[in-house]
């Protein structure tokens, strides 16, 4: 059978494991030139007996903002049919057609379904799930198999069981969620989607988020964002948005210290080399905005560098030849 439902992960043979497309592009791009492209196989347990293939299209490709977005997804391999059990094939949701006369929480379920990976929970808690390995096991164990010499695993995300929503604690997928939801469905769709956040109840996807131009002092549990450069201390960096709230200089700083305790800082560092070729960074970050003791400027603090995403600004035209 063929998949009716946007396969939102699937299992790296590389990496022995279960992923989103944003947490394979994490770990593409934390590899050491020349990269490996990674072999994906279904995640649902009948498939992968089966060896179906799925595809990975653009998680090679750094997140970047370009004039046509497009997102890193996955894709059903046309050679391959999946099991009537596939948690991708769907028989009794056909795709319907988008009309708005449909109720409301139809309309919210298809126009997720327009989109690659359309998030429902959000779990700011960056943490190992308590839960995780009950829930695992609705989804095929995990192998026992240890990686290849030179892949360091990736911290397990939440798997979800069958039939239930997506949910994730990975701030750099609900990102991509947002910019394709944000490129690709109309302003007044996209103000109709909603996103359940751990702790805080239903919000509208568009106010969990907030550019910094409209944030101020002691903002906190939404995702700031914002355009900007980068300085580098070290292997540590500063990021400064370019715009200013009541005048004053925002900025965010990661020390050589904590870049060098975190796991994917090689992913970090692999984004930010390529200052020289792009216009700007944004960042966007899941933490508090707070006044420095001088009152003369502000700082955006993340408590996990989890809790930041960073998309590649457009490239510059005398650099748009340099780019890979
Ligand atoms: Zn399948």
């Amino acid at each position: 059978m063929k998949p009716t439902k946007p396969i939102t992960r699937a299992f790296c043979v590389e990496l022995q494991q279960e992923l989103s497309i944003v947490a394979a592009r994490r770990e593409y791009f934390s590899q050491e030139p020349p990269r490996a492209r990674f072999e994906f196989l279904c995640s649902s347990e009948p498939c992968r007996a089966q060896g179906v293939k799925v595809t990975g299209v653009r998680y090679d490709v750094k997140p970047q903002d370009n004039p046509t977005f497009v997102s890193a997804h996955f894709r059903a391999n046309p050679h391959y049919d999946h099991h009537a059990d596939c948690e991708w094939v769907d028989d009794s949701d056909p795709e319907t057609e988008l009309t708005s006369s449909s109720d409301p929480q139809t309309r919210l379920r298809q126009l997720k379904r327009k989109l690659d990976d359309a998030i429902d929970v959000f779990d700011p808690n960056p943490k190992e799930p308590v839960k995780e390995a009950a829930t695992r096991e609705m989804v095929g164990k995990p192998s026992e198999q240890p990686a290849p010499a030179g892949l360091v695993l990736p911290p397990r995300e939440p798997a979800t069981p069958r039939y239930s929503e997506t949910r994730t604690n990975n701030l750099e997928r609900l990102v991509d969620f947002y910019r394709q939801a944000r490129a690709e469905l109309s302003p007044e769709d996209f103000k109709h989607l909603t996103l359940r956040v751990a702790g805080q109840g239903e919000v509208t996807l568009r106010s969990y988020f907030r550019h910094i131009k409209y944030a101020q002092a002691g903002d906190k549990d939404r995702v700031m964002f914002g355009g900007g450069l980068v300085e580098r201390y070290g292997v540590g960096f500063k990021f400064v948005f370019f715009d200013r709230i009541d005048g004053k200089r925002v900025s965010l700083y990661v020390s050589p210290a904590r870049m060098q305790a975190y796991r994917s800082s090689r992913y970090i560092n692999e984004l930010l080399s390529h200052a020289d070729e792009v216009k700007f960074f944004t960042f966007f970050a899941l933490g508090n905005l707070v006044m420095s003791p001088s009152g003369k400027s502000l700082s955006l603090e993340v408590d996990d560098l989890r809790h930041l995403a960073i998309v590649l600004g457009p490239a510059r035209e005398d650099a748009a030849s340099a780019e890979e």
